[in-house]
């Protein structure tokens, strides 16, 4: 399993927002994006004063951003495009749908974890199952009906207890159920646009992608 393995914070400063890899700390005064608002690099506080700025660059930054958003690679990514384009209905709408059934994404939303970094450690590291099997495959597909729950033996490991406890205030997507008490949900349904709350424009991807 490959995975981007560079400065976490360095990414968000790249796109110039907040991406949310890092738990805690994104809402902290420590984040990256609030102390330096120009980009990563030699060169960055000198971009800040360009202004022309190419379709095709904004294309790209939409497609990296996507990518950083969910922590996929370039390929697995374009392999996700090339899915969703052979399904019905808008690409980019199943495109967003595919990323967030990845079972990382999915621990994250239900908020046994602080960020999908820390969610697809969890997953490698065996605390999850879902429909009662143990997986321990971060990109796996869950569908509806799907139960993700932490395992038995896993239920006291202090990430998983601070996350569920930090995610009581926050808003679980509708297409999710969650039992904090059990530390397990439900998928109720596969999300529609409305209900991903990804801040990316779906259609510059496509774009990149159909050049
Ligand atoms: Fe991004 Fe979080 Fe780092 Fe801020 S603290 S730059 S939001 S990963």
């Amino acid at each position: 399993m490959s995975r981007y393995v560079g400065p976490v914070c360095r990414q968000c400063r790249r796109e110039g927002e907040k991406l949310y890899l890092k738990g805690a700390r994104c809402y902290s005064p420590k984040c990256a994006v609030d102390k330096k608002t120009y980009p990563p690099g030699q060169h960055g506080q000198a971009q800040t004063r360009r202004s022309k700025v190419q379709a095709y660059g904004i294309q790209l930054r939409a497609k990296q951003k996507a990518r950083r958003i969910y922590g996929v690679l370039e390929r697995q990514f374009r392999g996700y495009f090339d899915e969703a384009a052979r399904q019905k209905g808008v690409t980019g709408e199943a495109l967003l749908q595919l990323l967030e059934r990845r079972l990382d994404n999915v621990v994250y939303r239900m908020g046994m974890a602080a960020s999908r970094k820390e969610a697809r450690q969890l997953v490698g590291h065996r605390h999850l199952a879902v429909n009662g099997r143990t997986v321990n495959i971060p990109s796996f597909l869950v569908r509806p009906g799907d139960v993700v729950a932490v395992r038995e033996a896993s239920k006291e490991e202090p990430p998983i207890v601070e996350a569920l406890q930090q995610a009581r205030g926050r808003r679980i997507p509708p297409w999710l159920e969650v039992d904090f008490e059990e530390k397990r949900g439900r998928v109720q349904w596969l999300p529609s646009r409305e209900e991903i709350d990804t801040n990316v424009q779906e259609q510059l991807i496509v774009g990149f992608y159909s050049r």
